[in-house]
């Protein structure tokens, strides 16, 4: 009986170290312009410069976590100044003072606290995972579950204006060792995205993944005559090819399309993962930190696939740094599958935040070493990059 007193109170007290320890002392929001190596183009959106939102928490013993998020005007509806007040006016009086080392609850509070901002909410729930890890010592992998697997196949996106651009570009990268393509479609008329496809496809031999993402850009019917045109292309998966509310439209396609579909733009929380199902309207998700809320959000979307037999496609918006490239490769880790792939944009940016950017390694990523999201971030290039 004395023991077990004795115990709680050590227990008590530890918990009342790490507690002072782990005590969020600093939240500071940071709105960056990172440059691309150059344009990528899809349906709706060119995208030269990356405005993103990155959170730095600092706690009383001297730990950072950092945490990122694209805005995305046509996706989350997240626009950077927005996401900056989201942290400055809510999520950031809610944290200060808190215990990290109750970051689930926190990320609950603050997905509570304000309606959509998913965005800021992300950046917010990934610094948080990333501080309590380097805590304990551990990897973002291992504080959310522990990872299934240390090495992943990430995807390379094809979207120049050009077919010829696209082919020499793929001719590049798979020199590279790139082993898994995805061709931005709904921008040209449907049969002339078929018979690049098909080029593509030609270019890649038999061996190589390929899918195509119409990110909202196709009409109905354009679809069923891209995906009866580009049967030989033998493409994985459509990634959303109708308007993002469109769910009615979805499943009706779902039925007549002989190409699976994958949700992405229709996607912003768990429940529409669930009601798209239920429709038949997909056979795949594709979760990004920005549209569930954060690292701990996708965790569990991604346990809801799972459950429900959907396919899994884990991505980062176009273009984030290594800090989400980071976040969702350690995801990626622990996804319970990644049959539809990986993508991580770090590498479209002409500067990273990171001295060493987080690699594609003969088309491989690896599981960051070091604890935390595994990524080192210099202050010097956050501020080059800062919007003042
Ligand atoms: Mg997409």
């Amino acid at each position: 009986m004395m023991n077990k007193a004795h115990e709680m109170d050590a227990t008590a007290s530890q918990d009342d170290a790490n507690s002072a320890g782990l005590r969020i002392v600093r939240v500071e929001a940071i709105p960056v312009a990172l440059p691309l190596k150059k344009a990528v183009v899809m349906a709706g959106e060119r995208i030269e410069q990356s405005y993103n939102l990155l959170v730095r928490i600092e706690t009383a013993n001297g730990l950072a976590g950092w945490g990122e998020a694209s805005s995305a005007p046509y996706m989350t509806g997240d626009i950077l100044p927005g996401m900056v007040a989201a942290v400055n006016s809510y999520l950031a009086p809610l944290l200060l003072g808190q215990n990290a080392m109750r970051r689930a609850e926190l990320s609950q509070r603050c997905a509570k606290l304000i309606v959509g901002n998913t965005g800021a909410k992300c950046a917010v729930d990934m610094a948080l995972v990333d501080v309590v890890a380097r805590a304990l010592g551990i990897s973002a992998a291992d504080l959310l579950g522990g990872a299934v697997r240390e090495t992943l196949v990430p995807m390379y996106l094809l979207g120049n204006p050009r077919i010829e651009d696209d082919i020499e570009e793929a001719e590049h990268q798979l020199a590279l060792g790139w082993r898994f393509f995805k061709l931005k479609i709904g921008i040209k008329p449907p049969l002339e995205e078929a018979m690049a496809a098909i080029e593509v496809r030609r270019c890649l031999g038999d061996d190589i993944a390929l899918c195509a993402d119409a990110n909202t850009g196709m009409k109905f019917m354009d679809v069923l005559t891209f995906a009866a045109r580009a049967r030989e292309a033998n493409l994985l998966f459509i990634e959303q090819p109708l308007l993002a509310d469109d769910f009615d439209g979805m499943a009706a396609l779902a039925r007549a399309c002989p190409i699976p579909l994958n949700g992405d733009e229709s996607i912003g929380s768990i429940a529409d993962i669930v009601m798209l199902n239920r429709m038949g309207a997909i056979r795949g998700a594709n979760i990004k930190t920005i549209k569930m809320g954060g690292m701990g959000p996708a965790a569990q979307a991604m346990t809801v696939c799972a459950a429900l037999g959907l396919s899994i496609n884990l991505a980062c918006k176009v273009a984030e740094s290594s800090i989400a490239a980071a976040a969702v490769t350690q995801l990626g880790c622990i996804a319970p599958n990644l049959d539809w792939g990986l993508n991580v944009t770090n590498h479209y940016l002409a500067e990273d935040v990171s001295d060493s950017p987080l690699p594609v390694e003969h088309g491989s990523l690896h599981r960051p070493r070091g604890p935390g999201l595994g990524v080192v971030v210099s202050e010097a290039r956050v501020n080059r990059f800062r919007i003042k």
